[in-house]
């Protein structure tokens, strides 16, 4: 059914939701899920405020509407007290209709979230209603709605999204029959479909509501994993590989003379791990973790030679160019002594050049090739590629992945390589099906970082420890928060961060990169301060992956507060490259909340990337999914969290196999419904260029 046939949409609405919201059908709107509900009877004071605080609920009354401002700039303050404090709020459309609606003498409760304003909180666009009717309402629990802009200009917010969503939930005749098989309803114990979406919305209890929430989890994530199984089930027939049987010359003459360290036991077991895929009959598909410096490149290259000893090319794919130039900075003087030809391929490199790697590409007496995305063009023409190795995978889709793969008649072997830690199942659905190796030890000799928490009150102090660095010839970062939304406020702290460093540091060279410069540019800078050009580098997080310049041994992280931990723990990983006393400093502000002050904690007690990741995992709240590897799923998630919910995904995964077992043409009865529903909802086939 139409949702514009819902009572307190119509057509005008209707265009909204399907706009803003992709919302068209009831079904559409009754899968908008609350983000967040409010217990109304937990109320704060205003006395005990905070800047980071999410939605908070204050009781107390008005005393004071004024109308402010002129044209665009209209709106309207009342000040609010609940006797603890003070604040404003603040709207800035239908002025008209709410002021009208407010009075002075009644208890309001209030909803929003407190901003502090000229140093003083204030609520824009509260939700308001008469405290005493709210008392008198059964259930406790307030379903939160996301809504956007435009919505919320139309007078659509939150509230009035509960409204039409509870109309359409009292519609008698919409069907909403379970698609789940009822054998895999009753072994996991699920909540039925409809009970489940009329709890999510008007929870009665928070028990119902947690197995509601459980149902619809476990929903999404065994059609991601049917749609994700399916996919491989069609894919694993094709893939024979290429062999790679031979150990030969190479790999040996390498190992013998030109490593110049001993392996780690890790490293060895995970070479071992990728020798027996690229032995056997079957394309490798296999992801390698480990964390920042755990040795991941010349794993890379021993993989290349073990291809290369079988007469095939290799090429490994960095995201950047700085970090394409860093592997062939690194890999090529390494191999020198073996007559192995390693070319470097990126944007930069254009003309005779560009033809001549062409060429020998396309003739075979290039062994390796080093370079960025400009690799996939089609242009790049390979005459025998056997291994793609990709870097810091998590800047890639599986698109380009894909494109990797057809550069062989036969699919090369593929080993991802990246550093952040992610639990197994979490891999599998994230890159396909994919074999997991890690590497969880780190070479030894490593000098820790010690990580120290300074608040803005130690800044005097912080500079003169950077002073005495300096003059003993250590390099030092210092980084800037770059968050979309507030870019602009952000390049002007770095802009006033970078002028005042130049007054404090005045007899040192100082760069400056960020994610506004040309790619160009930025390599420059970041090849300047390399080379010892600049002692001191200001920077946004674009040198947050890979980069290695082992004297610069300090980073100073600014509003180290605004930075997620495995952003922390991934720019960390820039420092401690050398046999420098490392150190990275946290700048924040004087005062923090518990959970800011808890991450923070985290990042001075332990530099293991696996602690930090499962910690990250507790501290951040719901709705907080990596864009990136959501949007290479087949579905969209819309409830459930691909780090959070992972127990639920084991769960999901294991249904789906069963599923697909006892059902591998699709044709069971009792999953024609399922079958239906999963070709309903999914994305136009991601993984269907895969060949
Ligand atoms: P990452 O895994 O972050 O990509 P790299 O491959 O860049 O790490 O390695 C980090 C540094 O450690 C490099 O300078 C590399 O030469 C060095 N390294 C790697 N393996 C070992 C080892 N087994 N012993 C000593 N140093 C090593
Ligand atoms: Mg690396």
């Amino acid at each position: 059914m139409d949702v514009k046939y819902i009572k307190g949409v119509g057509p005008i609405r209707a265009e909204l939701l399907n706009k803003e919201l992709g919302i068209r059908t009831v079904g559409d709107l009754l899968y908008h899920f609350p983000y967040r509900y409010i217990d109304r009877t937990e109320i704060h004071s205003i006395a005990q405020l905070m800047e980071d605080m999410p939605y908070v609920q204050l009781k107390g009354q008005i005393f004071d509407i004024v109308t402010e401002g002129e044209g665009r700039k209209k709106r309207l303050r009342a000040s609010f007290s609940d006797g603890t404090g003070w604040i404003d709020l603040v709207w800035f459309n239908q002025i008209k209709s709410i002021e009208k609606g407010l009075k002075y003498d009644k208890n309001y409760l209030l909803l929003g979230k407190p901003v502090m304003w000229n140093g003083r909180f204030s609520i824009a666009h509260p939700d308001i209603e008469d405290a005493d009717k709210v008392n008198a309402k059964d259930g406790t629990l307030q379903a939160l709605y996301h809504t956007t802009d435009r919505m919320k200009k139309s007078a659509l917010g939150s509230k009035q999204l509960q409204d039409i969503i509870s109309s359409a939930l009292d519609i008698g005749n919409i069907s909403l029959e379970d698609f789940l098989p009822s054998q895999l309803v009753k072994q996991h114990e699920l909540m039925s479909l409809d009970l489940a979406i009329r709890t999510l919305h008007r929870p009665t209890s928070a028990a119902l509501l947690a197995k509601a929430t459980n149902r619809m989890k476990f929903e999404e994530l065994f059609l991601l994993q049917l749609q994700l199984l399916k996919t491989a089930n069609a894919n694993s027939k094709k893939n024979i590989g290429l062999k790679c049987e031979r150990i030969g010359d190479y790999f040996y003459s390498f190992f013998y003379n030109y490593l110049p360290f001993s392996l780690t036991d890790a490293q060895k077991r995970v070479i071992r791990e990728i020798r027996a895929d690229m032995r056997g009959p079957y394309q490798m598909n296999r992801l390698l973790q480990g964390d920042v410096g755990s040795g991941k490149t010349i794993v890379a290259l021993l993989t290349c030679l073990i291809a290369i000893d079988n007469g095939y090319q290799t090429t490994i794919m960095a995201p950047t160019e700085i970090l394409a130039e860093q592997h062939y900075s690194l890999i090529s003087p390494l191999v020198k002594g073996l007559e192995i030809n390693v070319a470097l391929l990126t944007g930069n490199v254009k003309g005779a050049k560009r033809k001549e790697i062409l060429s020998q590409l396309k003739g075979g007496t290039l062994n390796i090739l080093i370079g960025t995305h400009a690799l996939i063009e089609p242009k790049v023409e390979f005459k025998n590629l056997g291994i793609a190795i990709i870097d810091e995978q998590h800047r890639f889709g599986v698109k380009q992945r894909a494109m990797l793969w057809s550069k062989n008649v036969c699919p090369p072997h593929i080993l991802v390589m990246t550093a952040t830690p992610i639990p197994r199942t979490l891999a599998m659905t994230v890159y396909g099906d994919l074999d997991v190796s890690i590497i969880d030890e780190l070479p030894p000799g490593r000098q820790p970082v010690t990580t120290l928490h300074y608040h803005e009150m130690d800044r005097q102090k912080l500079f003169e420890g950077i002073h005495y660095q300096l003059s003993m010839g250590v390099q030092v970062y210092f980084v800037y928060p770059l968050i979309a939304e507030s870019e602009k406020i952000d390049l002007k702290n770095l802009e006033e961060g970078y002028i005042n460093l130049q007054e404090v540091f005045s007899e040192y060279k100082i760069g400056k990169v960020h994610g506004k410069m040309l790619p160009a540019e930025k390599d420059e800078v970041m090849n300047d301060f390399k080379n010892g050009n600049y002692q001191i580098l200001v920077s946004t997080t674009v040198i947050e992956v890979g980069v290695n310049v082992p004297n610069a041994a300090v980073m100073v992280i600014e509003n180290a507060e605004r930075f997620g931990l495995s952003q922390l723990h991934q720019l960390r990983g820039r420092v401690g490259r050398g046999n420098l006393k490392s150190y990275c400093i946290l700048m924040t502000k004087d005062k923090l909340s518990e959970n800011t002050k808890r991450r923070i904690q985290v990042m001075t007690e332990t530099t293991d990337g696996f602690i930090i990741a499962e910690e990250d995992m507790r501290l951040r709240g719901p709705g907080d999914i990596d864009g990136t590897q959501q949007s290479g799923l087949p579905i969209n998630l819309k409830i459930a969290h691909l780090i959070k919910d992972v127990n639920i995904m084991e769960k999901a995964r294991n249904a789906a196999k069963q599923i697909l077992q006892a059902d591998p043409q699709y044709n069971l009865s009792a999953n024609s419904m399922l079958w239906k529903r999963l070709n309903e909802i999914k994305k136009d086939a991601v993984f269907s260029d895969i060949s």
